[in-house]
């Protein structure tokens, strides 16, 4: 069902700063307030309009941008306002989802690699076919409830501008039952390889939603490797930086994100996404 949306519309609330507080934000990654997220709205709209010479679909998500308000909100996956909206909507119906249950869940990080180019393995920059991979390896691992989303970052290394690449990879909360077994598989399936050193991270949650805030949320990374060693590989997050994103990549990320959509980001195997109510929810399957 979560292919066919691009967004939802939900109440007002969710766009203002009165509710959800105990869920919101954390010391590295806060969340913006409202007038932040409209102010980073125009500033998208101005990098679009900077930015689009002749390039008509620029000029057209800018347009769809500038029409964003209350009761027309435009649910464009490259919108600020409409992305923390539905990251405090995601928050509240995943949280309330597993409310009781924390210690029945792992957060698990999954960075999917593509290897269509042989012997020129790399992270993938596409966020459908990250979804379609992470959704893929989950299901042959039996890794079968779970509630996340797609990220996206540019990894670069120090020194070498220009030379960044696009990494989809996904946050996810996965239960823990048959742990040693999915997660051995997923370690077999998703090797650590040149570029990615660790495409798989399974840790435990303390139960606080402010992870799965994290994992919709709204400002991309940049990541610039420090490679102390100078062997090309980057040993650990320590020796990574994250400053903002460039302009070209904000322009480039609020094109990929617009065209996939705002709930196309989320996987949520095990769990349906109810809609039938004001405010649609995510239901474990089995209750
Ligand atoms: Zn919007």
């Amino acid at each position: 069902m979560a292919d066919l949306l691009q967004g939802l519309e939900l109440p007002k609330k969710y766009y203002g700063d009165d509710i959800f507080v105990r869920w919101e934000g954390c010391d590295k990654h806060p969340l913006a307030k409202a007038e932040e997220a409209i102010e980073a709205r125009r500033k998208v709209i101005e990098l679009l309009r900077n930015s689009s010479g002749q390039r008509s679909s620029k000029r057209a998500l800018a347009a769809r941008l500038a029409k964003c308000r209350a009761g027309r909100r435009c649910l464009s996956g490259a919108c600020p306002e409409c992305i923390r909206a539905h990251q405090r909507w995601f928050t509240r119906t995943s949280w309330t989802a597993m409310e009781g249950r924390s210690e029945e869940f792992v957060s698990v990080t999954i960075v999917p690699t593509r290897w269509d180019v042989p012997g020129k393995e790399t992270m993938t920059g596409d966020l459908e076919t990250a979804r379609k991979l992470i959704s893929l390896v989950m299901r042959f691992a039996g890794a079968g409830v779970a509630l996340g989303a797609i990220d996206l970052s540019f990894n670069e290394r120090r020194g070498q501008l220009g030379s960044e690449l696009k990494c989809a990879h996904a946050h996810l909360l996965v239960s823990k039952v048959g742990l040693p077994v999915w997660h051995r598989r997923l370690r077999m399936m998703l090797p650590s390889t040149p570029n990615v050193d660790r495409p798989l991270l399974v840790e435990p949650w303390d139960g606080n939603p402010k992870f799965i805030n994290y994992t919709f949320r709204p400002n991309l990374s940049r990541r610039v490797s420090i490679d102390p060693v100078g062997d090309g590989r980057e040993k650990d997050r320590a020796n990574t930086r994250t400053p903002p994103l460039l302009n070209h990549q904000r322009v480039e990320a609020a094109l990929m994100l617009d065209g996939f959509g705002l709930v196309n980001r989320i996987i949520h195997p095990g769990f349906r996404l109810d809609t039938n109510h004001k405010v649609p929810t995510f239901v474990r399957i089995e209750d």
